[in-house]
């Protein structure tokens, strides 16, 4: 039988590659969590996914009862079959807003989409996954949250929790930062990133050794071409995957960065919990998945699987505990 493997944001970018490559390796049922169920339905026939390989499902992030509705509907239909995989991957950046937009629930948006809708999705989901063989919980990272790297450490503004002031005064409106600190949009969002890293973390220490569930975090590459950057101008856009591929050397395509994140949960060799998977050298030139849904192994010219150091910011255990408990609020899950 197919593993059961749920992936939000899945209409688009790093979501929509990954699901197309899970439901095309014939070993995964996957389903679809989107906010626009009509686009995600439209792109995974254009994209040419297998007809019973898949199911839409609504989940708007940027509200808890949307969440919890999920969740619900996503029980009523697997039935008693366990979910194996759960990716949380949607996201949001919004580093151009001069003002904080909001979530229903009156979160910052990057923080209430990326951060406090995964957090309550992924404890919800505890319970049940528990139940599965070999389950596997990701949380898509980002260097953008790693000050140990260029592009996380050097590229102002830096991520930054402070002392959680802001989540302590209820993470709602007219608080926008987690810091309690004026909105800065690109900062939100690398917050909210480290917020997920240290999430997977907590996540690891609370419930492996009790559930037998492997929780990772993973940097899929930069994927310069992905809607992420939609509000950035029409020449960075441009500029952005040559500057990457060429200076830095860190740029990756879509397809490739989708067939990333599907072997965080479908390959044997990623089963191990607490990691956060990063792959080095450059891209590669070929899919890691041959059209019969099996792997072609290593090959190429870099694209190595390794396990990277998370930053000293997100190993940081007192904070990350602050965040979990103030999170729990935030979420009204008590
Ligand atoms: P995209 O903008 O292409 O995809 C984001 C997805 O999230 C879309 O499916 C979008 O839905 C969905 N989404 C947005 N808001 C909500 C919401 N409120 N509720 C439910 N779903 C929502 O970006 P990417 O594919 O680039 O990003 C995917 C992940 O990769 C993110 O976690 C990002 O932080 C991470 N990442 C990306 C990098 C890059 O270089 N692009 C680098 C490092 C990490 P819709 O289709 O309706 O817009």
């Amino acid at each position: 039988t197919r593993k059961l493997t749920v992936i939000t944001g899945a209409s688009s970018g790093l979501g929509l590659n990954c699901a197309v490559a899970l439901s095309k390796t014939g070993r995964h049922f996957v389903v679809m969590a989107c906010r626009d169920v009509d686009k995600a339905k439209r792109v995974a026939k254009e994209m040419g996914m297998p007809d019973n390989s898949y199911v839409v499902m609504k989940l708007e992030l940027g509200s808890l009862r949307s969440v919890r509705d999920f969740v619900f509907n996503l029980k009523a239909f697997k039935s008693a079959r366990p979910v194996n995989n759960l990716i949380c991957n949607a996201a949001v950046y919004r580093p151009t807003d001069p003002e904080p937009a909001w979530t229903d629930d009156g979160f910052e948006a990057s923080m209430g989409i990326n951060h406090f809708g995964h957090f309550l999705l992924a404890n919800l989901l505890v319970d049940d996954m528990a139940k599965a063989k070999d389950a596997r919980m990701c949380i898509v990272g980002s260097i953008t949250g790693n000050t140990n790297t260029v592009g996380g450490g050097l590229v102002y503004p830096q991520a930054d929790l402070g002392n959680l002031q802001g989540f302590q005064m209820g993470a709602k409106k007219p608080i926008s930062m987690a810091d309690g600190k004026p909105f800065f949009g690109a900062k939100a969002y690398k917050d909210s990133k480290v917020c997920n890293m240290m999430t997977v973390s907590e996540l690891h220490r609370r419930y492996h050794a009790s559930t037998g569930i492997s929780f990772s975090s993973m940097y899929p590459g930069c994927i310069a071409e992905t809607a992420l950057f939609r509000e950035k101008r029409q020449w960075f856009r441009k500029a952005f995957p040559w500057f990457m591929k060429y200076v830095t050397g860190g740029y990756v395509g879509q397809e490739e960065a989708g067939e990333r994140l599907a072997q965080v949960v479908d390959d044997p060799q990623c089963a191990k919990s607490d990691v956060y998977w990063s792959w080095n050298g450059g891209a590669q030139q070929v899919g890691r998945w041959s059209s019969d849904g099996k792997p072609r192994g290593a090959g190429g010219s870099g694209g190595e699987i390794f396990e990277n150091q998370q930053s000293d910011a997100v190993r940081d255990r007192s904070t990350a505990m602050k965040m979990w408990e103030l999170s729990v609020k935030a979420c009204e899950m008590t």
